[in-house]
Formats: C-alpha cells, structure tokens, sequence
C-alpha cells in the first residue's frame, strides 16, 4: 500500500473500446485534464483527479496494489482477476462500485455450427480456448465437466478451425466475429459491461471526500443519461390517464393557463421519449408536447 494521498487516481484504458466513452464519462462530471507529452498519465486541472492511460488488463492489478484508486473497465477483466485470485486463495482487494451503461456484451462458450449442442456436459474431456482461463475454469468446476483450457492472448474464435481447440469461451455482443468463424453461442458464463472499480476500504486521507464528490456526480450524469424534460398542456380531465403514461416522470409541476381548465405541466421523465411515448400522449389528451435535454440537475 502507499502513504496518504491528496489526489485520486483513476485508470481507463488507453485506446480500445472502453477509452472514449469512459474519458466522455469523466469529463461529464467536471474533470478535465492536461496530457503529458507521452499520454499515459494525464494531470486533473479542474479537481485533483489524475488519470493513467493503461491495457485494461492492468486496471485489476494496478488496484490492487493500491497505484490506482479507481478503475473504468469490464466487469469480464474485473471478474477474471477476481476468479485468478481466488484460486490463488488470496483476497480481492477490490470490487465493482457502480455499473455505468456502456461496453455491454457476454462472455459465452461458442462451438462450431455443426455441432448439436446437449449442454455444459458436451464439453467433456473437450479442448476449449480462452482468453479468461479463470472464469471459464470456475464455470466448469461448477457444472461438474472436465475439460482443458487452452489459454490464448488474442484470436482466440479462429482456435477451432485451427484445429487448436473444440470450442471458445470469448465475448459476444452482436455475434458477427462468431458468424464469421462459423462458431454458435450456446452458453452464457457473464453479462458484462464496463464498471468502476474502486476500493473494498474506504479511504482514510483526503481522497475520502474527493471520492465521495466524484460518485454523486456520477449518480448524477447516468441517472440523467436518458432524462429529458417534458413540456405540454392538457385538460383537468385528462390528467390521471396521461400521468400513468409517465411511469418514470418526477412528480410534474402543473400551471394553469387559460381559466381553470387547460393546464401547462413540466416533468423530468427518466426513460427515453421516444416517438411512440409522444404519439401515446397525444393520443390521451396531450398537446404542445416539448421535449427538452436536461444538461444538469442538483437537488
Ligand atoms: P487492451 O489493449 O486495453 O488490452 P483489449 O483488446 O483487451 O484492449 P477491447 O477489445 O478494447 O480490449 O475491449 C475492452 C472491453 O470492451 C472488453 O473487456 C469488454 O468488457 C468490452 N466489450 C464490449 N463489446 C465487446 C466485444 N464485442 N468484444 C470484446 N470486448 C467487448
Ligand atoms: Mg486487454
């Protein structure tokens, strides 16, 4: 572990999937930094919040040595480390904060097309290749199968045809990479999407309320990631049918505008607004209907 420190530091990956949205996240709440001149550390300007530019496959083991105090990466990576470690019989040194609603995609056993998938026992005394040896390992201990694991850094779908392997435990978001190797999904091991990481412990110096600062923004930027604030007007009447098509609205300020009957309402709604839900509306009574972005929100 090291001494006490003022400043929080937050690794994301360096380029790949995860690095742009998770820098877009971050510069969300607020952050903005200044790069160094090689780009793999980038100093915070507006608050003391450092980022490391890494591999995702650092980010569990830069935290747990404490370099890091905060991670953005797949819960898959987070996950296999974790699996690594405890079949080590060490300890976890940290854990998934907070899911963040980007990079989604499943870690799954994909076999040849041909093969007339039965089950997890198909894969007995089979040869699998992956790049999560430990996660895979964990599944098959727990569907009682016996199988080998090849271990493979990359390409890991061409393995069958190949010939290095029956089957692959890979990641799988549209399938496209599967069609194309002719594999089939036939089994799913995680639902995963990037996470912050961060600490089992909380922090016992000043990166206790820098930390706790940077979470409520980011409560606040993904709880307003699809909120959107509603304007119409409606009669009295119409009222009660409309608010039960605003399950996910905020209670709606409610003004009057000509005489008693026609009311003016604002409502902060959280799910999206999409042409149908507006069409709904309308259809119930509703007119004027505005649909404004909400940029902020502090309560
Ligand atoms: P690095 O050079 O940092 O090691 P990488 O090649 O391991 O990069 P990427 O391919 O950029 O990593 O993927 C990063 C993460 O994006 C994955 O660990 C996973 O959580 C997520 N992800 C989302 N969709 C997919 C997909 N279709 N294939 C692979 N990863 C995906
Ligand atoms: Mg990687």
């Amino acid at each position: 572990a090291v001494g006490a420190r003022d400043r929080l530091r937050i690794a994301i990956q360096k380029s790949g999937r995860l690095s742009e949205p998770a820098r877009a996240l971050l510069a969300a709440c607020g952050l903005s930094w200044r790069e160094s001149r090689d780009k793999l550390f980038c100093y915070g300007e507006s608050l003391p919040v450092d980022l490391l530019l890494v591999r995702d496959d650092d980010i569990p083991g830069l935290l747990a040595d404490g370099v890091c105090d905060y991670g953005i990466v797949g819960r898959n990576v987070l996950a296999e480390h974790a699996a690594e470690r405890a079949r080590e019989g060490s300890h976890v040194a940290s854990r998934e904060v907070r899911a963040l609603g980007f990079g989604a995609c499943r870690l799954a056993i994909a076999v040849p097309e041909r093969w007339e998938w039965t089950g997890p026992g198909d894969l007995q005394g089979k040869r699998i290749a992956t790049s999560y040896p430990g996660l895979l390992q964990q599944w098959l201990g727990e569907a009682g199968v016996d199988a080998t694991v090849a271990t493979l850094t990359g390409s890991v779908e061409i393995a069958p045809r190949l010939g290095q392997a029956d089957a692959v435990c890979d990641l799988v978001s549209s399938g496209a990479t599967l069609v194309a190797n002719q594999l089939k999904p036939v089994e799913t091991l995680l639902q995963t999407e990037a996470v912050l990481a961060g600490p089992v412990l909380p922090f016992g110096d000043a990166r206790a309320e820098l930390a706790a600062l940077l979470l409520r923004r980011l409560e606040g930027v993904l709880k307003l990631k699809d909120s959107r604030l509603l304007l119409f007007q409606a009669r009295r009447e119409a009222l009660p049918r409309l608010l039960k098509l605003l399950p996910d609205a905020e209670p709606p300020t409610v003004m009057q505008v000509d005489g008693a009957d026609t009311l003016a309402l604002q409502a902060l709604c959280h799910g999206s607004m999409t042409w149908q839900r507006l069409e709904d509306l309308k259809l119930a009574g509703a007119s004027a209907l505005l649909v404004l972005p909400v940029e902020r929100t502090l309560s």
